[in-house]
């Protein structure tokens, strides 16, 4: 049975191992690969251990980047800071949905409550993960008045921030084996829609690992090809 080390993968990595039945449990930090000639067949990890593999997966979110260049790969991939805000409204708006408005803008309720939140405008990297409450006053708040009358009298309750992992050449998915190491697959880079579909990524992988021979399976377009053949699949509205 292949050795499957999964670097990473916080939330998506456990159903990930799950369909390639690998270890989920795997905790350590990874600080480099070992190669084998052109191969990568190990890790070398920050407790002083290694661990040798057969099959590496870069499910490292928002640090995907880094662990991919341990590999001499340059993933378009960025941590990119979201802050959402926790408000409550005095009047109640039956079977509100998920709103997203064309800018950006998006809420839903959350309990008694609701969230919400709204891309920046200008996008940096690895902002502190401190909340923007400018955001809040100039944007987020005029902007949820605009689009709902009784958002006008509203009290801002609770805010947060975290990483995106955010891909800027494409903002789609890249999913997939990594030809210039032949073991090397990384699963990351998905934004938003991450965590509604681990156990599809977790097939796809276990069929693009069991297919390699042939090289085809369904989420091949996903693939670090296109990155390296600059064509883009633009995954649009993005927030
Ligand atoms: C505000 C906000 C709202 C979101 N809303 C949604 C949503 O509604 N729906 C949705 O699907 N997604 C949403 N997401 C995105 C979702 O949270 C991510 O897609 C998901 O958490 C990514 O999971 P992951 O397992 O790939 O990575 P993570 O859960 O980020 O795990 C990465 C792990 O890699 C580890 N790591 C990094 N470097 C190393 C190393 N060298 N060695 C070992 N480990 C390492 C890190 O410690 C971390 O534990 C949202 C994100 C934010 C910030």
């Amino acid at each position: 049975m292949a050795r499957i080390l999964i670097v990473g993968g916080g939330v998506i990595g456990s159903a990930i191992a799950y369909f390639l039945v690998a270890n989920p449990d795997f905790q350590g930090e990874v600080l480099s690969f070992l190669r084998h000639g052109p191969k990568l067949a190990g890790a070398q990890l920050s407790d002083g251990e290694s661990l040798s593999f057969d099959l590496a997966i870069d499910a490292g979110g928002p640090w995907a980047a880094s662990i991919a260049q341990m590999a001499g790969i340059d993933l378009p991939v960025r941590a990119r800071r979201r802050c959402v805000f926790v408000f409550s409204c005095k009047d109640e708006i039956p079977d509100c949905p998920l709103v997203i408005d064309p800018g950006g803008l998006w809420f839903r309720p959350e309990g008694p409550m609701f969230i919400c939140g709204c891309p920046p405008a200008v996008d940096l990297d690895d902002l502190p993960l401190e909340v923007d409450y400018g955001l809040w006053d100039d944007t987020v708040w005029p902007q949820l008045a605009n689009r709902v009358k009784s958002f006008e009298a509203i009290k801002l309750q609770n805010a947060w921030a975290g990483y995106y992992e955010f891909n800027i050449f494409d903002q789609n998915a890249i999913l997939g084996r990594i030809r210039i190491a032949p073991i090397y697959i990384s699963p990351t880079a998905l934004v938003v829609m991450g965590f509604n579909r681990p156990q599809q990524w977790g097939v796809d992988l276990r069929n693009c690992w069991s297919t390699a021979a042939t090289g085809r399976w369904t989420l091949s377009e996903l693939g670090f090809d296109r990155i390296i053949a600059n064509k883009p699949l633009v995954e649009l509205n993005i927030i």
